[in-house]
């Protein structure tokens, strides 16, 4: 279990975000390179930043194609594969309107509704041209700007599974953020807590135990801001340009890869609970708990995790 008195855990701050990395054994160095790969993956891919693979992408919007490594170029082809999914929420060229709201930033405001539609038809993943043979982006329109931030955690807590496995590590969990990643299956499995939405004391609504699997949560209650008595948070519906509105409080996603999770939390929110569940249909590597405003907990199906629920407030259902 994740409380063995054998895991060492190690924390640092990236990114933005608390980051902990448990292991079965007292190894620094080994912690120290894991945290220094995940800087080097944030300068790739970050947008909070004057420069990065992804920065030069968005400077030469409406100018040219920028040729990036094969490794940001597969994740941006990964990336607009998603956002053309219909009914999914997921669009990687949301950026115009993420850097208007701010949402979880100094400065965040709701825009003028005219700023929006503008902004809107900015946002557009066909106008993000993709050439295999140069590893190059190219944003048709100026003022485009690929944004990574739904997925760079998910694809980075990958990469430092696979590191961690390299290294000869049969046991470890990565949580990056909230992007936990798990490698091996010690006594019982690993348990992770599942979030009550708005509580104030980190408390509960259950524990989800995974061998070899990532869980990644989605929830509106993550970073928010308020104003006049409503709630902006911060997934926007490419659809709007607004914060995203319907029944889900959160959604979880159990998957081998985290990135697939971070994807799936994401086209999922903006499909709802009965559009979602079809969707998963057709991919039992992917499982989904749905977390609702009317206190329900759904889950897709739990073949590949066990669900225990902690919370009396709220009603199961499979
Ligand atoms: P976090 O892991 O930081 O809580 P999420 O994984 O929930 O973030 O994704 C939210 C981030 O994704 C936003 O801060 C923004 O950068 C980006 N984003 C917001 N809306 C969308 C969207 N519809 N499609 C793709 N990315 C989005
Ligand atoms: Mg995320
Ligand atoms: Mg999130």
């Amino acid at each position: 279990m994740s409380d063995d008195a054998r895991v060492y855990s190690y924390s640092a701050v990236l990114m933005g975000s608390p980051i902990l990395l448990k292991l079965f054994e007292h190894n620094e160095p080994l912690a120290s390179r894991v945290f220094h790969l995940i800087k080097q993956y944030e300068d790739l891919l970050t947008v909070n930043r004057a420069q990065s693979q992804v920065m030069d992408i968005n400077h030469a919007a409406g100018l040219n194609p920028v040729s990036v490594s094969r490794s940001v170029y597969a994740l941006i082809k990964c990336a607009k594969a998603a956002s053309l999914v219909p009914g999914g929420a997921f669009n990687l060229a949301i950026g115009p309107l993420v850097k208007r709201w701010k949402i979880g930033f100094k400065g965040d405001s709701v825009p003028p509704a005219d700023d929006i539609a503008r902004l809107l038809t900015l946002t557009d993943p066909h106008n993000v041209v993709l050439d295999d043979a140069q590893s190059s982006v190219f944003l048709t329109r100026a003022g485009m700007e690929i944004d990574l931030g739904a997925i760079a955690k998910g694809y980075i807590a990958d990469r430092v599974r696979d590191y961690l496995r390299q290294q000869g590590v049969t046991l470890g969990l990565i949580n990056l953020g909230g992007n936990v990643q798990t490698l091996g299956s010690p006594e019982g499995g690993w348990s992770i807590g599942l979030k009550k939405p708005f509580a104030q004391d980190n408390a509960l609504l259950g524990a989800i135990e995974v061998v070899n699997k990532s869980v990644v949560t989605s929830g509106v209650y993550e970073r928010f801001f308020e104003l006049d008595g409503r709630r902006y948070h911060h997934i926007l519906d490419p659809r709007t340009g607004y914060p995203l509105d319907n029944e889900l409080d959160s959604v979880t996603i159990i998957a081998s890869e985290s990135l697939d999770c971070d994807l799936w939390t994401t086209l999922i929110y903006g499909m709802g609970v009965e559009k979602g569940v079809e969707a998963l249909r057709g991919r039992p590597d992917i499982e989904a708990i749905f977390v609702t405003k009317q206190r329900e907990i759904i889950l897709s199906s739990a073949s590949h995790y066990r669900f225990t629920l902690l919370d009396d407030d709220y009603r199961l259902t499979v």
